[in-house]
This record gives C-alpha cells, sequence and structure tokens, in this order.
C-alpha cells in the first residue's frame, strides 16, 4: 500500500474536528448564522463517543427541588473541583445549561417527564438537589441523535471515517490554516485548508487500560495534535476514575456502570457483605464524590476484601424491579447478555479512567487557544471541572461551549489559505505517513499501545507517589524508542496514529502529576496526601522548541460574589431521603 497519491484538497470556511456532541452543536450555531463549516469524525458519522454517555445531563431548573439555582449548580461544580476549576467557566455553564436543555427538548430529545410534563430530574454524586436530566440511561445517546437530526436539518456538510494526524499552521504568522489526515475508507491522504478550525475530538482515558472508552476513541488527539502545533495545555494530570466500571467479561472490562444506579439507590458491598462506605463517607454512603467512592472501592480491593475477580459488588435488588427496569433499562440489558439480572443479582464492579478533566487550555468565552486560528470545545479542553468532575456536566458542557464557540467563529473574519499552501505545508507531513503505513519493523502498534495501559494505570492510576511516577516517565520514554521500530499494515495504521498521540500525552500527564505534589480531587499522591492551599493552581504545559515539554503555573481567578455566597450557604445533599 502507498499514500503517496496526491491528496483530495477540501476547502472549507471552519474545520470542525469532531464529531460528538460538541463539534455538531458548534457546527449548528456556525450553519444557523450561515457560516460555511464542515464537521468530520474518525468513525462513521453519528457514532462518536457521546453516544455511550448514560445517566444525563446538569441543569438546574429545580423542577424536583424548587430551591434549585444556577449559583448552586456553579458552587457544587467548584467545590468538587477542588477549587481550581476556571471560574468564568463554571459561571457559563451553570447559568446557561437550563436553556441548551430546553432547546435539546424543542429539537426532539426525548428527556424524561414529571407528573406535571417538565423535564424530570435525578440525583447524581456530590450536588445538593436533584439536577441531573435524562433519557433512562441513554442520555447521550439521545442527545447526540437529535444534534444530528438537528444539523440535518440545517444542512451542515460532513465527513465520516476521516482521520485528522496534523495541524497546519502557517509560518508567516502562525495561524492555524488547515488540517490534514487520512480518508481511511478511500484509503488516501486528505488536505483542509479552514479559515479556522475547531478541536472537538475528545479526551485521552485510553492511555490507561482499563477505561469506559471503546479502545479506538479518546486516545488523545485532540492534545497531540494541539501541543504538537505549540499549543498549550492545563491540568494533564487530572483524569476522573468512574468508581465502577465493569470487570467481565474481559472485552467489556472497564466499561461504565453508570452512577445512576447508585443515584437511583444502589448499595456498595465488599465481598464479606459489608457496606463499607460507611467507613469512607457515613453521611454520603454511595452518593459521596466519585474520587472518594474509587479511592474507596480501590482500597477495598487492594486490602484484599474485593471479589475473586479484583471487585466489589453494587447491588440495586432491592429496589422495585419494575423502577430498575424502566430507569436503568440500558444497565438491564447490558448485564442480561452476560447472564446477570441486576433486579435479583449484585454486579461485579471496580474503578476504570472515566474522563479527562485536563486538555487544551481554551478562553471559555469562545473557545480560543493559545494558537490564532484553533479553537477547542468540550472533552478536549481544561478548566472547567478543575480536579475532579460532576457527573452530568460535560455533556452541559458540550452543548453550552459548543454553541459558544459557534457563535464565535460565526462572527469571526475568516481567510482561507490557497491550496498551494496547504499542500506545501501538509507535504513532509504526508511524507511521514506514507512511510508509517509501510514501516517493517518488529512491533505491532496494539501491543505497544497494551503496554502503555499498563504503565498507566500502575504509574499514574487512582494513587500516585513520585517514584512511580518517575518509573512511569522512563518506561514512556522506552516506549517511545520502542515505536520507532513498528511493523504497521494498512488495519493497523490507525492504531499506530492512535499510538502517536498517545505516547505524548502519557508523558505530559505523568510529568504534571509529578509536578503536582499534593492531592487534590482526582489526583491522590501516596507521599502528599495533603491538599496545600498554596498549590490551588493550574499547571501549564507546553512543548518548548526543542520538542521537550516545559510546566508552568497559573492562578486560579477570584470567584465571583454571587458564587463565593452560594458556597457559603454550604447546602449539601440530603442523603438520608435517598434510602
Ligand atoms: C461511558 C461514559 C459515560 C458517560 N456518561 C456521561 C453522563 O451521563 N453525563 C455527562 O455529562 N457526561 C458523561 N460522560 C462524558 C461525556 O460523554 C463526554 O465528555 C462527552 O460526550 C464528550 O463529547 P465531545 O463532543 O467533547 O467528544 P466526543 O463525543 O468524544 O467526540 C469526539 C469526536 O472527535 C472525533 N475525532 C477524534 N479524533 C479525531 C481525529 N484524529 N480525526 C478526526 N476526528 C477525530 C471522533 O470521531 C468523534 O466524532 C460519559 C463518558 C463515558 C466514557
Amino acid at each position: 500500500m502507498s499514500l503517496t497519491m496526491a491528496p483530495e484538497i477540501v476547502r472549507t470556511e471552519v474545520l470542525i474536528i469532531g464529531a460528538g456532541a460538541s463539534g455538531l452543536r458548534a457546527a449548528i450555531e456556525l450553519a444557523a448564522r450561515g457560516k460555511e463549516c464542515l464537521v468530520i469524525g474518525k468513525r462513521q458519522h453519528g457514532d462518536a463517543h457521546t453516544g455511550w454517555a448514560a445517566g444525563g445531563i446538569n441543569a438546574s431548573f429545580g423542577h424536583r427541588d424548587p430551591e434549585d439555582r444556577w449559583q448552586l449548580h456553579a458552587a457544587d461544580t467548584i467545590r468538587e473541583g477542588h477549587f481550581i476549576c476556571r471560574p468564568e467557566a463554571v459561571e457559563f455553564l451553570a447559568r446557561e445549561a437550563p436553556e441548551r436543555v430546553l432547546e435539546l427538548q424543542e429539537w426532539g430529545c426525548d428527556f424524561a417527564l414529571t407528573e406535571d410534563g417538565r423535564i424530570d430530574q435525578r440525583y447524581f454524586g456530590a450536588q445538593c438537589f436533584r439536577r441531573t436530566c435524562f433519557v433512562g440511561d441513554r442520555t447521550g445517546r439521545a442527545i447526540l441523535q437529535t444534534l444530528v437530526s438537528r444539523a440535518e436539518t440545517l444542512q451542515v456538510p460532513w465527513r465520516e471515517n476521516i482521520y485528522i494526524t496534523a495541524l497546519l499552521t502557517d509560518g508567516r504568522d502562525g495561524r492555524v490554516c488547515g488540517a490534514a489526515g487520512l480518508d481511511l475508507e478511500r484509503r488516501r491522504p486528505v488536505v483542509f485548508a479552514a479559515g479556522a478550525v475547531l478541536l472537538a475530538a475528545g479526551g485521552y482515558t485510553s492511555i490507561f487500560g482499563r477505561t469506559t472508552s471503546r479502545r479506538n476513541e479518546n486516545t488523545a488527539d485532540a492534545v497531540a495534535l494541539a501541543c504538537r502545533a505549540g499549543a498549550v495545555l492545563r491540568d494533564m494530570e487530572m483524569v476522573q476514575f468512574h468508581p465502577t466500571g465493569m470487570v467481565a467479561p474481559e472485552e467489556m472490562s472497564g466499561r461504565l456502570v453508570t452512577e445512576a444506579v447508585r443515584g437511583e439507590g444502589g448499595r456498595l458491598f465488599n465481598a464479606d457483605g459489608e457496606r463499607f462506605m460507611s467507613r469512607f463517607a457515613p453521611e454520603e454512603m454511595e452518593l459521596a464524590a466519585r474520587d472518594v467512592v474509587a479511592r474507596a472501592i480501590f482500597e477495598e480491593i487492594e486490602s484484599g476484601r474485593g471479589t475473586p475477580s479484583g471487585a466489589v459488588l453494587l447491588d440495586i435488588s432491592h429496589v422495585d424491579s419494575d423502577t430498575v427496569r424502566e430507569r436503568l433499562p440500558g444497565m438491564v440489558a447490558r448485564f442480561a447478555e452476560y447472564g446477570i439480572d441486576i433486579t435479583r443479582q449484585p454486579m461485579e464492579v471496580a474503578p476504570t479512567a472515566h474522563y479527562a478533566m485536563g486538555g487544551i487550555r481554551v478562553d471559555f468565552a469562545d473557545g480560543a487557544t493559545s494558537l490564532p486560528g484553533l479553537f477547542a470545545a468540550g472533552e478536549a479542553t481544561s478548566g472547567l471541572h478543575g480536579a475532579n468532575r460532576l457527573g452530568g456536566n460535560s455533556l452541559a458542557e458540550t452543548v453550552v461551549f459548543g454553541r459558544r464557540v459557534g457563535i464565535h467563529l460565526a462572527e469571526l473574519e475568516t481567510r482561507l489559505p490557497s491550496d498551494g499552501t496547504v499542500e506545501a505545508l501538509s507535504r513532509d507531513h504526508l511524507k511521514f505517513l506514507d512511510d508509517l503505513s509501510r514501516s517493517e519493523g518488529r512491533r505491532r502498534p496494539g501491543e505497544l499501545i497494551q503496554k502503555l495501559g499498563r504503565i498507566l494505570d500502575e504509574r499514574c492510576g487512582i494513587l500516585r507517589d513520585g517514584d512511580g511516577l518517575r518509573h512511569g516517565v522512563e518506561e514512556v520514554a522506552a516506549l517511545r524508542e520502542e515505536s520507532a521500530d513498528l511493523l504497521v499494515s494498512w488495519e493497523d495504521l490507525p492504531q499506530a496514529l492512535d499510538l502517536r498521540c498517545m505516547l505524548p500525552c502519557a508523558e505530559a500527564m505523568l510529568r504534571s502529576a509529578l509536578e503536582r505534589r499534593e492531592s487534590r480531587g482526582a489526583h491522590f499522591r501516596r507521599d502528599f496526601p495533603e491538599t496545600d492551599s498554596r498549590q490551588e493552581k493550574n499547571i501549564l504545559c507546553r512543548e518548548g522548541g526543542d520538542g521537550v515539554l516545559e510546566f508552568s503555573t497559573e492562578p486560579v481567578p477570584e470567584i465571583s460574589e454571587e458564587i463565593r455566597s452560594a458556597l457559603e450557604e454550604r447546602r449539601i445533599l440530603e442523603y438520608g431521603h435517598l434510602e
């Protein structure tokens, strides 16, 4: 196979890399405002990772709990983010989420309703009120389908099975003016000339071995593309481990058991039959913050109180079986496939890498990155969730910030580069792709990805320490050397490209984790178990001229008076009434 043929050249005012909720929401705004754009994704159109989101989307309607309001949503987000969330981002999210959810409903998203016909809301961990709107346990799929069909109505053009492998930067003014990659279906190189580029290409949890993502998504493409082009990353050490992932069968290991199971009353037991959360969070129990529940489960398993398969038990069989079937149909069906009736039997669960709070540094008002011409939205970005994300906040993030960046891009004056310019800018990179596609070394990319997963699980998982992280940095460097000796066929070329994104991301994550010498939210260091108020900062990282990562910090801006006083109300969920 050879990729030496002339690339297809595609021109568009705004290139949107990512066809999940954030990319599509931006495209809808652009189309509604009459600006040309093109949405591209690595998979088939309509099959983005967003479709896997289960439990719900947060908006402080107060339909169940009338006292709820946006300021309390913001306060919960900042408290749960352990005070390193960017307050301006949190404010945009909490203020605008209700309008975005209503808009989704208007566009056909069939949210569950209360008896009086308003959008229903359920509990999610660490939130003071019922705030999470849902479509059973398939909220992400329903939202994605709604956005796909809304974009179709507005005739938003899209391309599927396109793997972007490099951003193109104009040497004269450093402006991002396009992208290059592969059309996986037609097996040919493709180059995009664009007036602006929006990166909405998801997160990086697949650098871990156990993850809630499918194998070839959340492979760090967004951060790797941005970082290589010179953009600044933020808080790369912050990855959320979901407390409850499946453990069996092998091919489903790590897949999410939604928090909605605990939201609906599910209880956790160790192998001795003890409801152990009473030792870790006696008030909040199973609905304590995700980092607290994940660490508790991890410690139970590590201390030998797990099941033989290295899990604890999540049991919802005490809840009326019709309610379980109605509220958790996806979970009932998924476990039934493997012979488990969750209305009668417990599920085996263990923590799994779930969400990247770290990512590209953006200005949340308009999604601008540190590079002219480059914008970002959704899980690809960082700063909204700080050190830990509230369940339900990331779907809200996709639509709130997707729309914001869409508005900005629609108004932005864009200038397209010529075909000749993008062809010249992509020439070396396409040559590199061609060489890679014909590599005849000894290592299969899939084998190295598995190795990387084991390194990250061991060195940068739920509990970390300096020695482990330093070892991790060395092991990743060694893996990078091994990756110069790849054996690549067309079939595993995408994996070779994934690996090329995952390796620098893993290094950035390990080294950011070394930089943060404290424990905060999802980042727990055994050698620095306390939170240090002097480190209430964001950690920035960028590739220096010689390709070496450079680190710095930036202070967290002041929280507005309105949110501060909401924080001072110290509202917390009355966990008692969940029983
Ligand atoms: C199992 C699971 C359940 C979840 N449940 C919830 C929930 O209940 N509530 C909630 O708020 N959040 C939830 N989340 C998180 C939430 O789903 C995600 O954060 C959100 O959907 C991310 O959307 P996105 O648009 O940023 O990216 P994605 O939906 O990940 O879309 C990324 C897009 O980029 C494309 N892409 C990637 N790389 C490239 C490339 N190199 N070239 C071209 N295209 C590329 C992909 O093909 C895809 O189209 C859950 C996450 C998981 C893993």
